[in-house]
């Protein structure tokens, strides 16, 4: 085995050589003739020539050894649903959507919009696209009419996949009115609507365009439809961003490069192969079911099921719910509920059920599950389960301690962007087995040339512990987005340009490295506070309040100061607000949290106010909508809302800060 350091410096220093080999872990058509093209910065080909398909990749080359073996199962806590598809079956049911969506005028190189809750048909439509070369652009189920109008005029799509109803806490969510209004208010009108009738609401259908998927499932029962062979720079799909600092971007993802990022993430970083899935036999055999050495029990088990418990709308849904854990042959889980229902051990019971080795989830998620009592984690035997992963926010020292000792197993942060579809730091712990430490999601992945920058001047900071933006040298490796849908100007504008005197992607993180190469986000350069000249990331703040006992999570803005520049301001959930009936109590908290600041970070990050608040606005995705909040901090208008969780958390937070 190399050392970690030896892999990751060979990536760098011998790209082609490195990402060569990486390309022997999926198949090819025709392989490629060239690793990278980078003759036209910033806009990388990668593996050039070579023809593949991600479908392909994901079932029908598993289905020599592994037709029977579960490749997707679909739980749905809300409509109290298990349903298993071993890969043979998901074959047939995808050739049965590719030959639906090419009966309804879908070919290579047309959009296919998903509007979906986490049902295996959303899943279906996904591979079934990119089957047929079709791109998808996923829609995450939740939004509201105005946010997937706007994604149907942007992607242009000749057919829209969506389904009569969503389910949240049991209740029923139409989609078909919110896909009807959308539709009428894009400039863009589709030819076809394909439904899916999950019998949980009654949903119109307007003659000519809207089909129902049974009655045509039906009539292609046996269809075989082969995978189309197409250019590794082939687009396979587009997906917005989260939205959480302003107007969502169109990522543009290729196939192949996506495709050899994947397969290689599943074995460097999660460690993860097919294995023996057999869920009810004895022991694990055969030789991807080795010992991993080690001599812990866990480690000698096999690996095969990756439960990542995102949604689809999502890029974590993309690659580490169905195509990364698909394409190295596991079973992969796809879970439509909360966390906390019927109770709060609802995930365990699943991982115990199902033997997951893999989990992958959000600090947020966490965040929530910390309310609730430890003892329903530890009910379950969760001793299959080699890591968590949480991803997608900073992972804050209480809330990994808290899960750590619940669950037992590693925890393993990772930072990355829907930009990059595949983690810029982590551990790669296939490669060389690193510990963790708190507060840093990891050391730069193979592939991401990563360096600190001073925005002021372009200049490469290389001292231990110095705090720049996180930028990633051209090219970005392969599986990261290739432009902005329709838009190069706006890919090279945003991403490349924000860094004087340089061409650099900057990730709009800022961040700070540790003499060993751990990174360690402190928030987006946006949320950098510039407090009487003292320079401080919200996250340090944020870390140091939630670090208070009675605190179970917090948000902290920037708000303009006529007299510093700028203060910190501090929204914060007690853990028990049942002592916090009047202002003299809430005023002593107040107090004991600025104490708790000044004590660890100095006086200068004590924040100016400490409001407390039931629920802090997020984005639907579970991500802080600080942009939202320093507006109503500072009393201006918050802007574009439509990405945002529940309207009531904001209005808690003008009523404190009064108009
Ligand atoms: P938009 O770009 O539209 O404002 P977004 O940045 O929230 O939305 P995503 O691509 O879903 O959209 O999120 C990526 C961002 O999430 C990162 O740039 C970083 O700010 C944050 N992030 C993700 N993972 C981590 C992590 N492990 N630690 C800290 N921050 C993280
Ligand atoms: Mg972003």
């Amino acid at each position: 085995m190399p050392s970690y350091a030896d892999f990751y410096r060979q990536s760098i220093d011998q790209p082609d050589a490195f990402w060569a080999e990486q390309a022997q872990l999926i198949d090819w058509h025709q392989p490629p003739q060239q690793i990278c093209d980078y003759s036209n910065p910033p806009f990388a080909k990668w593996f050039v020539g070579g023809t593949t398909n991600l479908c392909h990749n994901a079932i029908d080359r598993h289905l020599k050894d592994r037709a029977s073996q579960p490749a997707l199962v679909a739980i749905s806590t809300e409509t109290g649903t298990e349903r298993s598809y071993s890969f043979a079956e998901l074959h047939a049911e995808v050739q049965r959507m590719a030959a639906v969506l090419q009966s309804l005028g879908v070919k290579q190189g047309d959009r296919v919009l998903i509007y979906m809750p986490m049902i295996a048909e959303a899943a279906f439509a996904m591979l079934a696209c990119v089957r047929i070369g079709a791109l998808h652009s996923v829609v995450f189920g939740g939004f509201a009419s105005g946010s997937l109008a706007s994604r149907i005029e942007d992607a242009e799509p000749v057919a829209i996949v969506s389904a009569d109803a969503g389910s949240r806490g049991g209740k029923s969510v139409p989609y078909k009115p919110l896909l009807d209004e959308a539709i009428a208010l894009s400039k863009h009108k589709p030819a076809a609507v394909l439904m899916v009738d999950r019998g949980l609401v009654p949903a119109a259908m307007h003659a000519g365009r809207d089909h129902d998927w049974a009655a045509l499932r039906a009539q292609h029962l046996n269809a075989t439809v082969p995978c189309v062979w197409v250019e590794s720079t082939h687009p396979s799909y587009t997906l917005y961003t989260s939205g959480t600092t302003g107007k969502p971007k169109g990522v543009q993802r290729d196939t192949g490069g996506y495709a050899v990022a994947l397969a290689a993430s599943m074995k460097h970083i999660f460690d993860a192969g097919a294995g023996q899935t057999d869920f009810t036999a004895g022991p694990p055999q055969g030789e991807s079911a080795a010992p991993l050495g080690g001599s812990d029990p866990r480690e000698r088990r096999s690996v095969g099921v990756f439960f990542a418990t995102s949604d689809i709308g999502w890029v974590v849904g993309h690659s580490y719910i169905i195509y990364g854990p698909l394409i190295a042959g596991m079973t992969t889980i796809m879970y439509e509920g909360l966390p906390t229902r019927p109770d709060a051990g609802v995930w365990w019971s699943i991982v115990e059920k199902y033997k997951v080795t893999h989990m992958f989830s959000a600090p947020t998620a966490v965040r929530v599950l910390k309310k609730h009592d430890a003892s329903w984690l530890k009910k379950y035997d969760v001793s299959t389960l080699k890591a968590l992963w949480l991803a997608g926010e900073p992972l804050d020292e209480p809330t990994a301690q808290w899960i750590s000792d619940a669950l037992q197993v590693p925890i393993i942060d990772n930072y990355w962007q829907t930009e990059t579809g595949w983690p810029i730091l982590t551990l790669a712990n296939g490669v060389e087995q690193q510990t963790t430490r708190f507060g840093s999601p990891g050391k730069a992945m193979y592939g991401y040339n990563v360096k600190l920058i001073d925005e002021s001047n372009g200049e490469e900071l290389t001292g231990p512990n110095q705090k720049g933006v996180v930028a990633i040298e051209g090219p970005l490796p392969p599986g990261c987005m290739q432009t902005v849908w329709r838009d190069d100007e706006r890919f090279v504008n945003t991403y490349w340009k924000s860094i004087p005197g340089r061409l650099i992607y900057s990730t709009f993180d800022w961040g700070i490295r540790d003499a060993d190469g751990y990174y360690f986000i402190l928030g987006r350069t946006d949320d950098v506070i510039n407090v009487a000249g003292h320079r401080l990331g919200t996250r340090e703040i944020e870390e140091s309040i939630s670090s208070h006992p009675n605190i179970a999570e917090v948000a902290v803005v920037g708000v303009a100061d006529s007299l510093k520049g700028q203060v910190a301001m501090a929204f914060a959930v007690p853990r028990d607000a049942s002592g916090l009936t009047d202002d003299a109590a809430r005023l002593k908290l107040e107090g004991e949290v600025m104490k708790h600041v000044d004590s660890q970070l100095g006086a200068v990050a004590r924040p100016s106010r400490v409001y407390f608040v039931t629920v802090l606005p997020k984005t639907r995705s579970g991500k802080l909508l600080r942009r939202a909040l320093q507006a109503v901090a500072e009393r201006r208008d918050p802007g574009d809302l439509t990405t945002m969780d529940d309207p009531a958390a904001l209005q808690q937070v003008k009523d404190l800060v009064g108009p």
